[in-house]
């Protein structure tokens, strides 16, 4: 298990370094669930989301993307901004990872400011990170809507197992588990590297809300995204 997961890890990293130069095409934006997605637009056949050859590499570089920022506050509720939750919890897990494991850290942003979707891509790709993880709080229009969700690029099958390990991890802070899930968000798409984008909780939600307004719980949350992405690089 640890070795093919090791060994998968590595046949991605590969992939990327040999994926030809790949320039994001505007694409129609469109809210959903508070979240902005790409079209459906198919990436091309040669985009880094499945292993070539081996070429292995002990440490990982792991991008780290905190949802919305500067103007753009994401979900808002209960007195609460998604784009000040995702920073918090992204800032935590880098010096958690940072600090307990062998690998580097990119940050799309490490404060309150506008990047786009494109350029949280184009980090991620130019750094040549090992694999990305975006962070999101939930919204819906209906306020008992609450729990877990992460998802994947549809077809990818490392960034499945990235977006489980991911899961298997934060599930311990939910009652609610809705799943993972597969789904064409533009930072999934257009990163060339496996990619998961997880919804840690509703801030429609009050439940929910109230946990995500203390810093032990977004700091439980950051351990545990951050054991979910040792799980999936190491396999323990
Ligand atoms: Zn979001």
């Amino acid at each position: 298990m640890k070795l093919t997961r090791t060994l998968a890890a590595a046949l991605v990293l590969s992939s990327v370094l040999s994926v030809p130069a790949f320039a994001a095409k505007p694409v129609q934006q469109t809210q959903i669930a508070g979240e902005a997605m790409s079209n459906a637009e198919a990436a091309p056949s040669s985009y880094g989301k499945a292993p070539a050859t081996i070429t292995a590499t002990a440490n990982p570089v792991i991008a780290l993307d905190a949802g919305h920022g500067g103007s753009d506050p994401g979900g808002v509720g209960n007195g609460l901004y998604e784009k000040n939750l995702t920073l918090d919890i992204a800032n935590r897990a880098k010096s958690y990872i940072t600090t307990n494991y062998p690998a580097s850290v990119v940050m799309t942003r490490s404060s309150d400011v506008d990047v786009s979707l494109a350029s949280r891509a184009n980090i991620a790709n130019n750094a040549g990170a090992s694999f990305f993880v975006s962070m999101h709080i939930n919204a819906f229009s209906d306020s008992s809507a609450n729990g877990l969700e992460t998802y994947y690029y549809p077809g990818s099958t490392n960034g499945q197992n990235l977006a489980t390990d991911l899961y298997n991890k934060l599930k311990a802070s939910y009652s609610v588990l809705r799943g993972v899930k597969s789904a064409d968000f533009y930072v999934l798409h257009y990163t060339n590297m496996p990619a998961s984008l997880g919804e840690t909780g509703f801030i429609s939600n009050a439940t929910d809300a109230s946990k995500l307004n203390t810093t032990t719980f977004r700091q439980t949350l950051a351990t545990q995204y951050a054991q979910g992405m040792h799980l999936y690089w190491w396999g323990n």
